[in-house]
């Protein structure tokens, strides 16, 4: 299993200046391939960091927000592109996303969803098992978008991997990713560094605190989703002291980077 990183930039000010790529991440087990988050960038870092659509055959997205679904529409074409007339493809992905809800306006309109083979909204707890890989679980966010879903992902191998989506801190975050054995990668959005705290969000000394709570700790956690304040503070700098004080290994993501589990 691995982790392709195309983006790792997160929050208005980064993704308008694209100070950090924005373009999320691929999850690839045997057959199955799967773009996580596609925010503005999604598009053309596939082709700037030699992937192709060819393989693509599933899409995930967490919450409407841009940074996170700009390039959903985009993505979803180029992945169903040769199979012209015939459906192809699943999309999981927050209600807000397929359907809208209130303010949130659905981002993923009919005609994108009509190319699609399974095109599904998803809520915490629901699992569903991919192609003959292995099987996603939605869990549960606290975000501005109230249908906000990260997911566990664990092969049929048992390797896992976890991504939080955009989430603040509440009663039970933790424990979903808690598993037995500890996570493989625990993908964490961790938007500001030290205490500086933003409501819906994370900052580091929330990880770290989230992190110190778990009985299985994960083996790594890669950090993404960084904002501009992170940046100010020093991705490097946040990162040594996390490993400091919880001891779980701590990788920045940035664009092109590959995590093997
Ligand atoms: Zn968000």
């Amino acid at each position: 299993m691995e982790l392709f990183f195309l983006g790792c930039g997160g929050g208005r000010v980064v993704l308008d200046t694209q100070a950090m790529p924005t373009g999320g991440f691929r999850l690839t087990d045997g057959k199955l391939v799967m773009h996580c988050d596609p925010g503005p960038g999604a598009f053309l870092k596939t082709f700037s960091n030699k992937l192709s659509f060819k393989g693509l055959n599933t899409v995930f997205v967490s919450h409407c927000h841009l940074d996170h679904v700009g390039d959903a529409k985009i993505v979803i074409e180029a992945m169903t592109l040769d199979h012209w007339h015939k459906k192809f493809g699943t999309l999981l992905a927050a209600r807000s996303v397929v359907e809208g809800i209130g303010e949130f306006e659905k981002e993923v309109p009919e005609y994108f969803k009509s190319l699609l083979l399974n095109c599904k909204a998803m809520t915490p707890g629901e699992c569903r098992q991919l192609l003959d890989a292995g099987k996603l679980t939605a869990t549960a966010c606290d975000h501005e978008d109230p249908s906000s879903i990260g997911f566990i992902y664990k092969s049929a191998g048992g390797k896992t991997v976890a991504y939080t989506a955009d989430t603040q801190v509440f009663a039970g975050l933790w424990k979903q990713y808690d598993l037995e054995g500890g996570l493989g990668a625990f993908v964490v959005n961790c938007l500001r560094p030290a205490s500086d705290r933003f409501e819906f969000h994370l900052c580091l000394n929330e990880v770290i605190a989230g992190v110190t709570s778990m009985k299985n700790k994960p083996k790594m956690i890669v950090f993404s989703h960084f904002g501009e304040r992170f940046l100010k503070a020093g991705i490097d700098k946040e990162l040594t002291r996390f490993e400091k004080e919880t001891g779980v290994k701590a990788v920045a993501a940035k664009e092109g980077l590959v995590v093997k589990i």
